[in-house]
């Protein structure tokens, strides 16, 4: 490994033996580097984030159930037992498939690391469907930061609506549009509504929070229409019985700091004044799947997810294997099991392969079922041709949360935090700070230099790309 301003990869590791990048450090990439524990690899994982981050649990951070710490386990604390392991932050940004190299770079310090086999599992952004613009008054959910802005946009618009005066400000601010009916947006606008008629329901004087209008919409025609239409229609049927207005057939034209532009199917043009949007529609896979594409003739679909071999490699490069959410395989869906059991196969064709075994066979997902929250004791599920609602599934989503939640303490304290939420109408983490609601776009006005000449950062290797001294901000 060598770091920048160098750029010629640094030959091999002292161990001598076969080394695997994982890059990622999500469901596939950790999951790649667990099944390789007993291997005689040397293993590096790089992820941009110094956490494993548990996706679907997200929306509980967003609306004050859990804190971030609970689904965000350190990285470096999983693996600490694992000596084969080393884990390295820094956010990818080129792969040589000639030369079997990876760059990744952290506050200008760019490191290449040499490979002997490859695995990519760097998972996928929020799309916009070609409109970025509406990220800044309708944020994703798909990191940390994303939950924690939005955590401080939904508290904080019941707050600004205690302060207003004018009646249709006041709707306004306590108007909540989340776009998106699969089980993403189904979770978050059923919390939000069980926030508002349950949590905050005596802590305001002069607004009253059981008021708040939660919409969910979406330009296809069924809520969860992965689910099927039985189950699509009773989370529907819930979502109703719970306050949240449940608009289908509706494209989202427009999004601005005041509301949302709508096209319903029948052509009309309408305006929702909502001061929180939230954005939970499309997903694009990471930009490493073009450079992949263009360096082995792989070809990538609309969102980018690059067609893989059936045994996950991509053609003509048997070392380099891609898995979750950048993979386009057989029309899987972007699901956490889709991710852990790709990084599992992948683990074991490197050990076959390395230890000039055949390979194992194509890959083979085995579908363990998909739920959704709806609100607290009520939710849908389908496990094979079983299908499930209400209670008996929201006991089953608990206990296949919890099991898949990493590490023991996490377990222990989401199970607390669990029982404050669902048996009383508390919630522990309603703590939002401005830095939470801002920082974000205050960030992307100051530009990427900002944060290297004010980290602290790498001094003895800064690349001069500009002369940082001059910048003096307060
Ligand atoms: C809000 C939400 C709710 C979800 N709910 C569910 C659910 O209920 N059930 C379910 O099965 N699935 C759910 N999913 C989907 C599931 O989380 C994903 O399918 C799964 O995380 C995919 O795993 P992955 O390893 O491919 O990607 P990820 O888990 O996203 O991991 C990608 C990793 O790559 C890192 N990374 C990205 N780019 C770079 C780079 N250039 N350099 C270095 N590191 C990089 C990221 O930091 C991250 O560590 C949900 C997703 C979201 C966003």
């Amino acid at each position: 490994m060598t770091t920048s301003p160098a750029s010629a990869p640094a030959g091999t590791t002292t161990s001598g033996r076969p080394r695997v990048v994982i890059i990622g450090s999500g469901f596939g990439g950790l999951f790649t580097a667990k099944a390789l524990k007993r291997a005689p690899v040397d293993v590096t994982v790089i992820g941009k984030t110094s956490h494993h981050l548990f996706q679907p649990l997200l929306y509980q951070v967003a609306t004050g159930i859990l804190s971030e710490g609970e689904i965000a386990p350190a990285t470096r604390e999983v693996l600490r037992g694992q000596e084969n392991a080393r884990v390295v932050l820094g956010e990818v940004t080129d792969i040589d498939l000639a030369n079997r190299t990876v760059t990744s770079t952290i506050l200008g310090r760019s490191t290449v690391h040499p490979y002997d086999e490859l695995v990519v599992a760097a998972g996928a952004g929020q799309s916009y469907f070609g409109n970025d613009r509406f990220a800044e008054f309708a944020p994703g959910m798909k990191s940390v930061d994303d939950a924690l802005e939005l955590r401080g946009r939904i508290f904080g618009a019941f707050e600004l609506a205690e302060l207003a005066t004018d009646p249709a400000e006041i709707d306004r601010l306590l108007t909540f549009v989340v776009v998106g009916a699969g089980p993403t947006g189904v979770e978050m606008a059923g919390q939000i509504a069980e926030l508002a008629h349950r949590t905050l329901r005596r802590d305001f004087r002069t607004i009253d929070p059981t008021q708040a209008r939660v919409i969910l919409l979406d330009a296809a025609p069924a809520v969860l229409p992965s689910f099927g239409e039985k189950l699509g229609d009773r989370a529907r049927r819930q979502l109703n019985k719970i306050g949240v207005e449940v608009q289908l057939g509706a494209m989202v034209t427009d999004v601005d700091a005041d509301g949302i532009e709508v096209k319903d199917a029948d052509g009309q043009a309408r305006r929702i004044q909502a001061a929180t949007k939230i954005w939970a529609a499309g997903v694009q896979a990471s930009p490493l799947g073009k450079q992949l594409a263009e360096q082995s003739g792989a070809e990538i679909d609309r969102a980018g997810r690059v067609a893989v071999q059936p045994d996950l490699t991509l053609p003509g490069h048997p070392e380099v294997h891609v898995v979750g959410d950048m993979m386009s395989l057989d029309r899987l869906p972007g699901v956490a099991q889709v991710a852990i059991q790709g990084g599992r196969y992948a683990a074991e064709a490197i050990k076959r392969r390395l230890a000039g075994k055949a390979p194992k066979g194509p890959f083979r997902y085995f579908d363990k079922g998909s739920m959704a929250t709806i609100s607290r004791y009520s939710a849908v599920a389908e496990i094979g041709k079983l299908k499930f609602e209400g209670f008996i599934a929201w006991v089953l989503w608990l206990v296949v949360h919890l099991m898949y939640i990493v590490g023991f303490r996490s377990r222990l304290t989401a199970v607390l935090h669990w029982v404050v939420s669902f048996l009383g109408p508390n919630r522990s983490q309603r703590v939002a700070t401005q830095q939470q609601v801002y920082g974000r776009l205050a960030l992307e006005q100051l530009g990427p230099h900002f944060s290297i000449s004010k980290s602290g950062g790498p001094k003895d290797e800064v690349q001069a790309t500009e002369d940082l001294t001059r910048r003096r901000s307060a």
